[in-house]
């Protein structure tokens, strides 16, 4: 997928981290114009379609509804002047699931009782993470579980 946008983009992109957007056109997988025409050659669009994808885009700005996916959060409208396109691609940075464990990381059967000798730690368990990421939370856990599971199946 790409975004499209003008200077307020890449000003939202290098608030979070300077320099992001040269770095992005450095590798090739973002390009800046003058208008959206020129963004669609330089990044390889269609820029009859995109011209219009831009036009139907500003107009839900202005009726403050996406009335194809029911966005109503805007940073304005993309605008004439310098025209920003960025490649994007999707990508997993982690799954959660696996063993479910105790405090002392002995994996637990379906029914809830412990596996004799069993243990487990860091992504192979599923139970500890709950449904929403912390960053740096894994390595904590990783770190916790290794240690507690080498000591539990020592004693
Ligand atoms: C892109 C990315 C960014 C992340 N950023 C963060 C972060 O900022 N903070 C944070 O807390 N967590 C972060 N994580 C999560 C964190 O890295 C993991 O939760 C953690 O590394 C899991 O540690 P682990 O020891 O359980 O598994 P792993 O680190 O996956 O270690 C498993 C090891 O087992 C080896 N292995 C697999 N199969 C076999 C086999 N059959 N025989 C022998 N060896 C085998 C693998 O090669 C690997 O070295 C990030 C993860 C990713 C992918």
């Amino acid at each position: 997928m790409y975004a499209i946008g003008d200077q307020k983009m890449i000003d939202a992109i290098n608030a979070n981290t300077e320099g992001l957007a040269e770095k992005l056109m450095e590798r090739g997988i973002a390009w800046k114009a003058n208008s959206v025409e020129e963004a669609a050659q330089a990044a390889g669009l269609d820029a009859a379609v995109l011209a219009e994808t831009v036009k139907t885009f500003n107009g839900y700005v202005d009726a403050g509804v996406d009335a194809d996916f029911g966005r109503t959060a805007f940073n304005g409208k993309v605008e004439d002047g310098t025209v920003y396109v960025v490649k994007l691609q999707s990508a997993y940075h982690l799954t959660f699931g696996g063993l479910t464990i105790d405090a002392q990381t002995r994996v637990l059967n379906t029914e809830g009782n412990v596996i004799p000798g069993l243990y487990a730690a860091g992504d192979a368990v599923g139970n500890f993470e709950g449904d929403i990421h912390q960053s740096g939370f894994c390595i904590t856990q990783v770190l916790w579980m290794g240690r507690t599971a080498g000591q539990v199946a020592a004693k």
